[in-house]
């Protein structure tokens, strides 16, 4: 029996692969030779340039090269550890890897190896720990370069190489070109075939740089299309649900007691446009702190009860979907029936929850993960609004259940997390985008601080002053308890202030480790004024409502990004009085108080999403998790902000292209370009396609 090769075999067929193997690399996303092709390397070795070992210092990331001289054990700190020696006839070096016995039997003397990595002084010698090294025949002029894999458990970068190295020669014929010689040509990529062997075999540094450029303008390209054909195809194939009666809503903005600002009123119009209109609604509200997307979801929900659907509030956290409940009593409490679904729920009180909901008799259900279980049964489900949507994958928050026969719910977004405008295109190309860009009038600017670790008393003494005044405060902190790193804990951060800076005043703790009664209990003295100061992890930073609270107090600032910190600030200054943040940096590192400073002087969340994006690269933004698709491999493959923007271009055009028939446009190459990407996206386009 022949049997033909094709790129979906599974992995287990490939030289070297045992079951055990399989199952690790099934572990890590590889089921198929072209997974295995696809798992690219994050960097390479490169031996083609050999330092004398007599110029090697400590410190150096070097590849040395040098016969075996002995092969021994010696006793350490951190285990038992293999240490072999090796000559270039020019000085000695020693390399070492601690708990790996098994290598002792790899190593003989005389024998010469090419190894790379950093040198430290150690034991009287130069030494390498953890080399990545390869066995060479003799002394050369030029060695290999050696791309570097993730590894995993047994399977170690060099255990990934050789099986990429025999899955290429086997399956590198079978790898299909796709991406258009036109923007070959425009971006300098190089075709894929050749771009595989210049990822996995590279012939030099700048050909490895091509071929991961190669890669990274075809995933961006990749994902923006198949996110366009999402938009479209669900557009085109899917009619919305109509919300035609709007009296309750009408009337919730009617008892409302502010004003919407513009951007609001700008919002729910385009809501309004959409879901009154019966076209299916796939939006996304991006909105800064405080810039009161909460009403726009209320909003939304009570136009689907009105009209006889009912409603889901989706939300990341047990203590943002008890916030929510309450802000939903107290604005529109007479409008709505509200129900709580959460984890803690006793079962007879989930039951009776359940039931409300399949009768209909529950309107609008407020809840965390436990939303999206199968046993939720809904008459008749008109609208899912997924509040703090970066906590939540796309996959995740569509799986709430659909009824055979019937129009699937509108589904509505918040984002809070400012994307760049630039990366927000292509990361929620499948969906509309609306934004709140402008705070509530009278809303103050949070007057920012950095301080050093010595300074903190500055920050505690202004937490008493405004205390004084009768406001409140929080402190925030990275980790529950102290962790290894030293980082403060909220546990110890509470018992230190209370016997030192906050001595006197009503101090409160919370962390995602309390119990529901515990958390809730704390919260509610917080929110009802009963305990002056909040310690707590960063579970308050989705979307903890206390307008009283004036200042905050952060610890060990510079563990938390721009963006979140940015997010944190946002739960104060949410009244009218002035409203303080201080951020204390541990690491002295004037680079790490440079970064934070930033914060000082911007106060609105897309600048420190550009700041951010300028100073870590897109990585940060495009974690799987936003938007729940095969993942991309932004870090691994480097990609940058422009090859995101340009390749998003070069998608639209293609699509514009292929729609219009454009004369002189590569229509076949555009054709396979897009049969390939639904081979790939399938399952997503096939989503749209259902829904
Ligand atoms: P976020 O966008 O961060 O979710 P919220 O919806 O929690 O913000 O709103 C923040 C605060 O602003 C809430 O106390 C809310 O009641 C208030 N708020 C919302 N809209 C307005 C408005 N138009 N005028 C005044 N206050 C508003
Ligand atoms: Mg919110």
């Amino acid at each position: 029996m022949t049997t033909r090769l094709s790129l979906e075999d599974d992995v287990r067929y490939i030289k070297g692969v045992g079951p055990k193997k399989a199952q690790i690399l099934r572990d890590v996303g590889v089921s198929t030779a072209r997974d295995l092709l696809d798992y690219f390397p994050f960097r390479i070795e490169d031996f083609s340039r050999v330092t004398s070992i007599d110029n090697v210092r400590p410190g150096d990331d070097v590849t040395v090269q040098g016969r075996v001289v002995s092969v021994g054990f010696v006793e350490s700190l951190r285990g038992k550890a293999l240490r072999v020696g090796i000559t270039d006839g020019r000085g000695i070096m020693y390399l070492v890897w601690y708990n790996m016995p098994y290598l002792y039997k790899k190593f003989s003397r005389g024998q010469w190896v090419l190894a790379s990595g950093r040198a430290e002084w150690r034991r009287n010698s130069i030494e390498m720990a953890h080399p990545i090294w390869k066995e060479s025949p003799g002394a050369v002029e030029v060695g290999p370069i050696i791309p570097v894999y993730h590894g995993k458990a047994s399977l170690t970068s060099s255990a990934i190489h050789a099986i990429i190295s025999s899955a290429l020669s086997r399956y590198g014929g079978l790898i299909e070109e796709t991406l258009p010689s036109t923007l070959r040509e425009r971006y300098g990529l190089l075709p894929e075939r050749e771009a595989y062997r210049q990822i996995h075999a590279p012939q030099s540094p700048l050909l490895w740089d091509r071929a991961r450029k190669t890669f990274a303008f075809r995933e961006v390209l990749h994902l923006q299309i198949a996110l366009s054909l999402m938009k479209k195809e669900s557009k085109a194939l899917s009619a919305g649900i109509p919300f035609h009666d709007l009296t309750l809503p009408t009337r919730f903005l009617e008892t409302l007691p502010f004003r919407l600002t513009r951007a609001q009123a700008r919002v729910i119009s385009e809501i309004r446009e959409e879901v009154s209109a019966g076209k299916a609604m796939n939006r996304l509200v991006q909105g800064d702190v405080g810039s009161g997307k909460t009403v726009v979801a209320m909003w939304s929900l009570l136009a689907a009860v009105s009209s006889g659907y009912q409603g889901a509030f989706l939300v990341p956290t047990e203590v943002l979907a008890r916030q929510h409940k309450r802000t939903f009593e107290r604005l529109a409490g007479g409008l709505t029936r509200i129900g709580l679904l959460v984890g803690s729920l006793s079962s007879r009180e989930k039951q009776k929850l359940l039931e409300g909901i399949a009768s209909g008799d529950i309107h609008t259900v407020v809840g965390t993960h436990a939303l999206l279980e199968p046993e939720v049964k809904w008459y008749r489900l008109g609208l899912v609004v997924t509040d703090e949507q970066h906590r939540f994958g796309v996959r995740q928050r569509l799986t709430i259940p659909e009824k055979a026969g019937e129009l699937r719910p509108h589904i509505l977004v918040m984002s809070a997390t400012p994307i760049p405008r630039s990366l927000a295109l292509t990361l929620y190309g499948d969906l509309d985008i609306s934004v709140i860009d402008e705070l509530p009038e009278g809303r103050k600017t949070v007057t920012t601080r950095v301080l050093g670790s010595g300074e903190r008393a500055v920050a505690y003494r202004k937490v008493r002053e405004e205390v004084q005044k009768g406001h409140q405060a929080y402190v925030v902190c990275p980790l529950i308890r102290e962790g290894k790193t030293g980082r403060k804990a909220a546990e110890m951060v509470f018992e230190e202030l209370k016997d030192g800076y906050l001595k006197g005043l009503r101090l409160g703790l919370i962390h995602g480790e309390l119990s529901k009664d515990a958390l809730d209990e704390e919260m509610k003295r917080f929110v009802e004024g009963k305990t002056d100061v909040l310690i707590s992890t960063t579970v308050i930073e989705v979307g903890v409502d206390v307008e009283n609270a004036t200042c905050m107090v952060i610890e060990d600032a510079d563990s938390f990004g721009l963006a979140t910190l940015h997010q944190l600030r946002g739960r104060v200054g949410r009244g009218d009085a002035p409203s303080y943040c201080y951020l204390i940096a541990s690491s002295a590192g004037a680079t790490s108080c440079e970064r934070l400073r930033a914060l000082e002087r911007l106060h609105d969340g897309f600048s420190v999403a550009e700041l951010d994006l300028e100073q870590r690269g897109p990585g940060q933004f495009f974690g799987t998790k936003q938007h729940g698709l095969p993942e991309i491999k932004v870090q691994e493959l480097g990609i940058t902000a422009e090859i995101i923007v340009k390749a998003r271009e070069e998608a639209e055009r293609i699509l514009r292209c292929l729609e219009n028939g454009d004369a002189g446009c590569c229509d076949a190459e555009y054709s396979a370009l897009l049969e390939k990407v639904r081979q790939r996206f399938g399952d997503l386009t096939m989503y749209a396609r259902s829904r």
